[in-house]
């Protein structure tokens, strides 16, 4: 068995390849666009030839790898690695991805997870929540999810999608349907994506908003004209960081109640906002929260390496 990991991190619209020695340490990566066109099996095959030029760059074969870990933003059956469904992908489904790859690279350790899985684990090793014995990473994005450490074990659940509580429902029979085929959870109502919705259906009913101005039309609107129109004073903005506060507030105390986590670390590029958007937040958690005990909101800190890095620790941790 070989001394080096590889890392595989796939997005919607990128997939990163990092490959570490047997200290952990990045010693090569690549980048390459994602392709939602492509069915399963050409998306995987292309996984397969990144990772050999990969390895051909730094004059390696596959014997030189222990393992590859692979994070995607999919429901996953964890012990088969069987993709359910991929977000953004939405080609990558019931998809047997472990087997396929085991059949192209024979006696190749593999492991698949899902991202916010993947990050979790990177960040309590590596980043923002090292030290911590238990602790939620929280991406605030397109989507909402969490990854669950519980005494420095990532917790998946029985079949592999532990942490999807962006899909607990907030309001049952009110508001937008989401993506997980649900009307009113968390998700829609203060997502990066679903919010942009609320804003084009508060347009469509009247309202007036400099963020059309800005961004020419309302179907252009996004989250960088809706943080523009923000710091412009614009009421429609606020009304819509309001409603996103007042969700995610909720949501972590939720959360919070649930596990009794004290550490949650904040990932995705709603962080961005910064304190515009998590002072609110926080606010609204603590007009929750009945206790004294600390409660830390961290911000992440692996920026966009933490994907290759949990992934890779799927093998490091899979092979102790
Ligand atoms: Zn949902």
């Amino acid at each position: 068995m070989g001394a080096y990991v590889m890392g595989i991190d796939v997005g919607g619209t990128k997939i990163a390849c990092g490959l570490f020695d047997e200290k952990k340490t990045l010693v090569a990566q690549r980048r390459c666009p994602s392709d939602p066109a492509l069915p399963p099996e050409a998306f995987f095959d292309g996984l397969i030839r990144e990772v050999h030029t990969l390895l051909d760059e730094q004059s390696l074969d596959l014997d030189a790898l222990r393992g590859i870990g692979l994070g995607m933003p999919s429901f996953i059956l964890f012990e088969q690695g069987h993709i359910v469904k991929t977000s953004n992908l939405v080609n990558i489904r019931d998809f047997p991805a472990k087997t396929y790859l085991t059949e192209r690279l024979p006696g190749m350790p593999i492991v698949l997870d899902n991202d916010a899985h993947v990050a979790a684990l990177a960040e309590n090793r590596f980043g923002a929540g090292r030290g911590f014995k238990n602790m939620l990473y929280c991406p605030i994005s397109t989507g909402i999810a969490t990854g669950i450490i519980i005494n420095g074990k990532l917790f998946r659940g029985t079949y592999g999608w532990a942490g999807e509580t962006g899909h607990m429902i907030a309001t049952p029979g009110e508001g937008l349907v989401c993506g997980c085929g649900n009307q009113g959870c968390f998700m829609s109502w203060c997502s990066g994506s679903m919010i942009i919705k609320h804003i084009q259906s508060w347009i469509a009913q009247g309202a007036k908003t400099l963020m059309t101005d800005l961004a020419g039309d309302a179907a252009k609107i996004d989250c960088f004209y809706l943080e523009m129109a923000y710091d412009r004073g614009d009421p429609l903005a606020q009304r819509a960081l309001d409603q996103m506060a007042r969700y995610l507030g909720l949501w972590f105390f939720n959360l919070y109640m649930t596990f009794n986590i004290d550490c949650f670390v904040l990932g995705g590029g709603l962080l961005k906002m910064g304190e515009k958007l998590l002072d609110p937040v926080r606010r609204i958690f603590d007009s929750y929260n009945r206790n004294e005990k600390p409660v830390y909101f961290k911000p992440a800190e692996l920026e966009d390496r933490f994907g290759i890095i949990g992934a890779a620790e799927l093998i490091f941790e899979d092979s102790l």
